[in-house]
């Protein structure tokens, strides 16, 4: 009887050990679940014959691109994701230049990803100039 417990208690510390290594492993600090809701995201179709546009949530942007690294796994750059207008996996991630209204799409290899390619704005840019002049440098 004394074994039987514990055999018990050895399989439920082995269950958990188990249960906190797949937690770790799949969530962390960087899983979609430490997305919080709220924040809007541009979308822009890269099919010629669609041109859609329009936001979602980041969560669910995320949510996505994890699904579709899951199905087909890119090497470079940012993997597309089912757009809700064509159904083509053509939409990518855009900005709505806050200076001049202009979208284009989100990521640039020589530079900050949201340089404006019309007005040559970039909020990040931007941002870290305000950071640096608060801090008065
Ligand atoms: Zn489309
Ligand atoms: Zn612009």
């Amino acid at each position: 009887m004394k074994n039987t417990i514990y055999v018990v208690v050895i399989v439920l510390c082995l269950l958990i050990a188990i249960g906190i290594f797949i937690k770790t492993q799949s969530g962390g600090p960087t899983g979609v679940d430490s997305i919080k809701r709220g924040e809007m995201l541009w979308m822009m179709c890269n099919n010629p014959a669609c041109k859609a546009n329009y936001q979602i949530d980041k969560k669910d942007y995320y949510t996505e691109i994890q699904e579709s690294m899951k199905a087909s796994p890119v090497l470079a750059g940012t993997p597309a994701i089912v757009c809700q207008t064509c159904n083509e996996e053509s939409i990518f991630r855009a900005v709505k230049c806050p200076n001049c209204e202009h979208m284009f799409f989100y990521g640039n290899p020589a530079d900050f990803d949201d340089r404006c390619p019309e007005c040559k704005f970039s909020k990040i840019e931007d941002d870290r100039k305000k950071r640096r002049e608060a801090r008065g440098g």
